[in-house]
Formats: C-alpha cells, structure tokens, sequence
C-alpha cells in the first residue's frame, strides 16, 4: 500500500485475443474509482521482470474497448520457467509495493501466477483466450470473436464454393481444443468437423466417404472443418480432390481469428471479469481465478483452478453430422 492506496498491477501474457483491452479498461477504471493506483506492465511478464510499467490513467484506457489486441503487449517470457525468474518477479513485484497482480492470460500465465503465489504474491487471473481451453472456466475472453471471424469466412466460403461446386476445407485456430472448430462447424452448416479430442476416431477416410455419400444425395458442396490441432488441412484437401474428383480449396484462417474489434459478449466478460478481480483484491482474496460458471461469476483458488479438467460434449460432434444431412 503506498500513501494509503491499494496498489494493482496488470499484465496481459500469452496468445492475444479480442476483449483483452476491455478487460485491461475495467481493472483501471474499477481501480481509479475504488481510489487505487493501477500500473500497467508491459509486454506480460518480461515486463514484471524488468520493471516495464506506466501508472494507468482513466484516459490512457478510453477509446481502447472496440480495439483488438492488448495495448499493454504481451509476450511469451521463458524466464518465468526458471527459479531465478520466478524469484525476480516476485522481487520486482514487491520493490513496487503491489498489493495484487491481475494477470489476463490463458493456462501457461495462469501456471505463473501460481509459481509467483508461492513466492507471496498476490496473483489474480482474468482468463483471456480465443481458445476456450481453460478448465476451471466456461468461458474465455476473446472466443466469442474469434468464432464469429471463423463463421464470417465459412460464410463467404460457401457462397464461392456453392457456386462452383467445390469443397471447402478451412482451419481453425485453437491450439490442442476443438472449441473454435466445433462452434464454426455448428453455426456454419459444416458437413464434417476434425478436431484434436477425436483424433484417431474420426479419420480422414471417413471424412471422404462422408462426402462421396453426400455427392450421391445430390448435395453440391461440402464444408469440412478442421481445428488446428489436427492441422494437414492442405493435405487433407488435395487427398479429398484426388479420391473425389470434386475441387477442393484449403483455407487456413491462422492469426486473421486473433485481431478484430470484439464482439458484445466479449466486451461484457471482460468488463465484469476485469472489475472482479479488482474487487477480489479489495475483498482480500488471495490467488484466485475469475471463472464464469453456469451463468454466474465466481472466483476459484488458483490451485484448484489448474488442476481441473474439461472436455467436449461429444453430443456437439452428433449434432453437426445429425444437421447437416
Ligand atoms: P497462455 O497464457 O496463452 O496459455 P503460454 O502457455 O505461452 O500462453 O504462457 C504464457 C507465459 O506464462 C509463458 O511464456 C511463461 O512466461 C508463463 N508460464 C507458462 N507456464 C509456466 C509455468 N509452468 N511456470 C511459470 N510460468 C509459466
């Protein structure tokens, strides 16, 4: 505490994604009103490291929402992997006298917060990731973007690819989850959906053969979708056009589903999941995660954050196939 004010710290680390800088307005804001003072750090936790930071005003944050991206930067920082990098940021952290650390980030950044909770820092997590793939969360900030970029492309890939009869095959971001390809194959009709849960169960061979089916229906195009983490999009798709005959086009999305102006529901986690946190510090909670469960926020100990474990409903994979007949 300095003067009397709690002292808040916020990072953002890891992947980027849309709502980040949302979530960063509604810490400062939030902090600015409760009368704290907010210092932003720079580029996730190389910034802690090297004493990167700017007190954060209620004017360096307006105008920030509807932007993608994190004006705070973010990194990977290998150096947090280590003993010694770990113990520097927590030094760091209490040269500054912070009272709390709010870290936006995914899994890997929230595995810092807790090496940094062991060394006495007060570490809070905001998760923020297009991905989907936290446990401990139903939701992540950034996703609900990320899939609308998703849609809007198998939208427009569709009306190319019913006019000449083509199949479509597009990846999606994701890292190891399927959550950004299973969402993008419901809302957009997909006939075939690849994701890293049921590798091995569903195989390209099927995929054909689905299509083949298809083309004896007398349906025209066809859209598969196939996650990041399954990758081989380019091949997958030279291999449909060989055993078919029907042309078939690769798409492969990459970062284009990181950027883009966030969409409402993005905005609205990011806002409240920023203004819990620093209400958490306030409230002196220790080492949480902001988690949004079942229609409610709440917030779960960050060692019972990591080590929970979540999975697709294989009912959402059925659903797709049951649809698109
Ligand atoms: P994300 O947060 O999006 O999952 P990463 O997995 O790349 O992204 O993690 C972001 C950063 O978090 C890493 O670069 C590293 O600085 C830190 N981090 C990841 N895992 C650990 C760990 N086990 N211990 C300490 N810090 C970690």
């Amino acid at each position: 505490m300095e003067n009397g004010k709690v002292k808040i710290g916020v990072l953002t680390s890891g992947g980027d994604a849309p709502g980040m800088n949302a979530a960063i307005r509604a810490v400062v804001r939030t902090g600015i009103n409760k009368d704290c003072k907010v210092i932003g750090i720079h580029k996730g936790y190389i910034g802690l490291i090297n004493g990167d930071i700017t007190e954060l005003k209620s004017k360096d944050v307006s105008d920030i929402m509807n932007r993608g991206g994190t004006i705070l930067h973010t990194a990977r920082c290998p150096e947090m992997m280590t003993e010694e990098g770990i113990s520097r940021a927590a030094a760091i952290y209490n040269i500054l006298g912070l009272d709390g650390l709010i870290v936006i980030g995914g899994d890997g950044s929230f595995r810092g917060c807790k090496a940094l909770s062991e060394r006495g820092v007060n570490a809070i997590g905001i998760p923020g990731t297009i991905d989907l793939d936290i446990s401990c969360t139903e939701y992540t900030i950034g996703f609900d973007t990320a899939v609308n970029t998703g849609l809007d492309a198998i939208r427009k890939l569709r009306d190319t690819s019913s006019s000449h009869e083509r199949c479509s095959v597009v990846e999606m971001m994701g890292r190891d989850a399927g959550y950004i390809a299973m969402w993008c194959a419901m809302t957009g009709g997909a006939e075939e959906v690849l994701i890293p849960e049921s590798k091995g169960v569903i195989t390209s061979d099927m995929v054909i053969e689905q299509i083949l089916m298809n083309r004896s229906k007398g349906k025209r195009h066809n859209l598969v979708v196939v996650a990041e983490g399954v990758g081989g999009t380019v091949k997958l798709a030279k291999k449909i056009q060989d055993i078919t005959g029907i042309q078939t086009r690769a798409t492969v999305l990459g970062h284009l589903q990181r950027g883009g102006v966030p969409t409402a529901v993005d905005c609205m986690h990011a806002s409240m999941m920023g203004y819990l946190a620093v209400k958490a510090i306030l409230d002196g909670e220790k080492n949480k995660i902001v988690a949004f469960n079942r229609g409610r926020y709440e917030l779960i100990d960050i060692n019972t954050a990591l080590s929970m474990t979540k999975k697709i409903d294989s009912e959402y994979y059925d659903v797709v196939k049951l649809l698109s007949i």
